[in-house]
């Protein structure tokens, strides 16, 4: 979309995080939104799930920048959602997380010049390198610190020596294994490996991270309340429970979209808070170009991944104040395999949450690729419990014997796929790589008058990927100038 939107009217596909702060956004300025969701209850990704009464979360464990005058706060004061509501500091010990490899222990500390410190300790023989690294990451805190919804001139995007990938240039500072499979873990946050990892997209993650780290104080529920709550205190419509299975146009723009109840809205724009291989099978044939349409098709997504939600006696295992990483790598540094793990409180007293995710491909579930969620049949659940048994099980080499810890839930990709339709139940939508930089750009471009994209899958993932998306959305649909008077001005 390059003109600003004439018209009020605007539908927004999905109520993931970033298509509610989409809509919050465009509530603030004005327009008439509606959001629609396939789903009977809103939120996506961003919303937890209740089991034997216990709240588990699946799309946010912990975020970055939440602190007044960083980006992510900034981003949430605009839009008017309480962070001291929602959110609690994590890493009050002075860790954010433990990585633990077999031959070292990392531990990420609060602020930038601690991690510097730590790694200059670990890794004594390769301070030329952690100069260049630490310069760029100072650089990119700096920027994202000084631009509005690092949108504007001299945002980190701008500044194209960033979108190297992070591998090659620890190859070309000669950084060593170890350096390199502690610097990999960041990427790991929104899918990419090491190698292909823009170094823009390592540095925002970790800057954030060490701007400041926060947890939900209670859930991902509560999370997605707020946010519908502040969508329709502005005047925003949420539908539930009846997805859109067609955009409509005429002239060549888009004039709204058709949900699977048959019911027709009518917009003047349509923002896709969705993946853009869900949007193309919105789309009539003609209205995306070949190419553009082979590009999205060809898109390589994030992996997918296993989770387990247990909940575990809290006197013999108390809460823990940062996350843990246990992580394998090979002698280049490349992480093999790994677990992340996040020991907190649930929503009982005598009880704690333990939370495990590792990496799980598609493929390995692709026998059960035609069924749906809830009737998958027995050995897909047998496979399942045996792999959260065997997570639990390696999970005891750092908490201990789990021997009393209750599983309330194991989520696959394919779970994840019927839940939020994500392709291949991809975590983080399509990946983010150097190497496939260039088609994903091309996405903030569709030739189509009246469309765009918000979410994961505009900007970048995580849910401050996905605020810097739904700004950008606004900026589209207003433009520039608009945006710039009525939303930097806030
Ligand atoms: C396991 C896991 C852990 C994560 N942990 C973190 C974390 O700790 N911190 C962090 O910052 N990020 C984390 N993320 C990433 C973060 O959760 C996502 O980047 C973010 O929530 C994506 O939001 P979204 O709005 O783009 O997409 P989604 O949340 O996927 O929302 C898309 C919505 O669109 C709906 N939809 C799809 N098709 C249609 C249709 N045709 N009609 C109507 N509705 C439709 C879906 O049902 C869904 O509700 C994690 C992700 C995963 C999977």
């Amino acid at each position: 979309m390059r003109n600003p939107v004439k018209g009020q009217n605007i539908v927004i596909i999905g109520s993931g995080i970033g298509g509610l702060s989409t809509g919050i956004i465009l509530s603030l300025l004005n327009f008439h939104v509606t959001v629609v969701e396939k789903n009977p209850l809103p939120g996506g990704l961003m919303r937890s799930y209740r089991r034997s009464g216990f709240d588990c979360p699946v799309g946010v464990h912990y975020v970055g920048a939440l602190g007044h005058n960083e980006p992510l706060g900034k981003m949430f004061q605009v839009l008017g959602i309480p962070v001291d509501e929602l959110f609690t500091p994590l890493g009050q010990e002075g860790i954010i997380d433990r990585y633990i490899f077999d031959d070292l222990t990392f531990d990420l500390p609060t602020e930038i010049d601690e991690l510097e410190n730590n790694l200059i300790k670990t890794f004594p023989k390769d301070t030329a390198a952690l100069s260049t690294v630490m310069k760029n990451l100072r650089d990119i805190s700096r920027r994202m610190r000084e631009t509005p919804f690092l949108l504007y001139p001299n945002d980190p995007f701008q500044n194209m020596d960033y979108y190297q990938p992070m591998g090659e240039l620890l190859e070309s500072l000669h950084a060593s294994a170890g350096l390199r499979a502690v610097l990999a873990v960041p990427c790991q946050l929104i899918g990419v490996p090491l190698n292909d990892c823009p170094i823009l997209f390592h540095h925002m993650v970790l800057a954030g991270y060490l701007f400041s780290s926060w947890k939900l104080k209670e859930n991902g529920g509560k999370m997605t309340d707020v946010f519908v709550r502040r969508f329709r205190e502005l005047g925003g419509v949420l539908i539930l429970d009846d997805g859109v299975k067609k955009i409509s146009f005429a002239d060549g723009r888009v004039t709204g979209v058709l949900l699977e109840s048959e019911t027709e809205l009518s917009a003047d724009a349509v923002v896709a808070a969705i993946h853009p291989k869900v949007l193309l099978n919105l789309l009539e044939e003609d209205v995306i170009r070949d190419t553009h349409r082979r590009r999205i098709q060809g898109l390589i997504e994030t992996e997918g991944v296993i989770a387990v939600n247990a909940v575990v006696n809290a006197a013999a295992h108390p809460a823990v104040s940062h996350n843990i990483y246990r992580l394998h790598r090979d002698e280049d540094g490349i992480i093999k395999d790994g677990c992340f793990y996040q020991l907190r409180e649930s929503n009982a007293p005598d009880s704690n949450l333990l939370s495990i995710i590792t990496k799980s491909l598609y493929s390995d579930w692709r026998r059960w690729e035609n069924t749906k969620s809830g009737s998958r049949g027995k050995d897909y659940e047998e496979k399942k419990l045996g792999i959260a048994a065997t997570l639990l099980k390696k999970a005891e080499e750092i908490f201990g014997s789990l021997h009393d810890a209750q599983i309330l839930d194991v989520y696959t990709p394919l779970t994840l796929r019927d839940y939020v339709n994500a392709p291949e139940g991809a975590c983080y939508g399509a990946i983010r790589s150097s190497g496939q930089l260039l088609k994903i750009a091309s996405l903030n471009n569709l030739p189509v008058p009246g469309l765009c994209f918000a979410g994961q899958n505009a900007i970048a993932p995580g849910v401050m990927g996905c605020l810097v998306g739904s700004f950008d959305a606004a900026r589209r649909i207003v433009g520039a100038e608009r945006f710039a008077k009525e939303i930097i001005r806030v």
